[in-house]
């Protein structure tokens, strides 16, 4: 039976991509897009992009408080009832994103997964509120760091599933968890491909009946 469930943040629980929103918002649109596609799409590692792009787009503290309101507005349709009815039978839901934390800890919050239970990349800033650079010891800032992410929560496996639609999703099937892929924000081949399980989306409710048993899923209403 599937105990925990873990889910990618952008793209998946919201329809934002955090980084280009923050790109644009600094005027570095057409500097950042491309990469950040290299790296979703499994073209370019993506440590090798994630300090480039930050570097170039230097968040501050109000901006990346700006990003999470843009994740919380743009919540992907059925995230909050699958994520509750998950929670209420009595799977342990986790955010695992490559974004910024304490974005992604605003949208955790809307979801009411706890903060120990949310894994996302740091960033500091000094006392003005300017960046400060970001924490480099965190493997979700490059390649393999959900799979690495899996193997510190010591999944047994067949007991855990993550939902999420791009590359770096695709690497926890390297810690045994199955993955399912999501398609209703941004489609993308690989996942299609090589997901256990595909949703083309636009809802996330299909998750529940991957993961609910004939059971438990009676037994929830999701205004589906
Ligand atoms: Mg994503």
């Amino acid at each position: 039976m599937i105990k925990v469930v873990l889910f990618d943040c952008d793209s998946t629980l919201s329809a934002v991509e955090g980084i280009n929103l923050l790109a644009r918002r600094a005027g570095m649109e057409a500097a950042i897009a491309p990469l950040t596609r290299a790296a979703m799409d499994g073209r370019l590692p993506l440590e090798e992009v994630y300090r480039r792009r930050l570097a170039l787009i230097r968040p501050r503290r109000e901006d990346v408080d700006w990003l999470g309101a843009q994740y919380i507005a743009g919540i992907v349709p059925g995230a909050v009832e699958v994520v509750a009815a998950l929670q209420q039978s009595g799977r342990t839901v986790h955010i695992v994103s490559g974004g910024l934390k304490p974005a992604v800890l605003a949208l955790a919050g809307r979801f009411g997964v706890p903060a120990a239970q949310v894994h996302a990349v740091d960033v500091f800033f000094d006392d003005a509120g300017n960046y400060a650079g970001f924490d480099e010891s965190s493997p979700l800032a490059g390649s393999g760091g959900k799979a690495e992410i899996c193997r510190r929560l010591k999944l047994k496996p067949g007991e855990a599933v993550l939902v999420g639609d791009g590359a770096t999703d695709l690497e926890a099937a390297h810690a045994g968890v199955t993955v399912i892929g999501f398609g209703g924000v941004a489609r993308r081949e690989a996942m299609v491909r090589r997901a256990d399980a595909y949703i083309e989306g636009p809802s996330l409710l299909p998750v529940l009946n991957v993961i609910l048993t004939p059971r438990e899923r009676g037994n929830i209403r999701t205004g589906e």
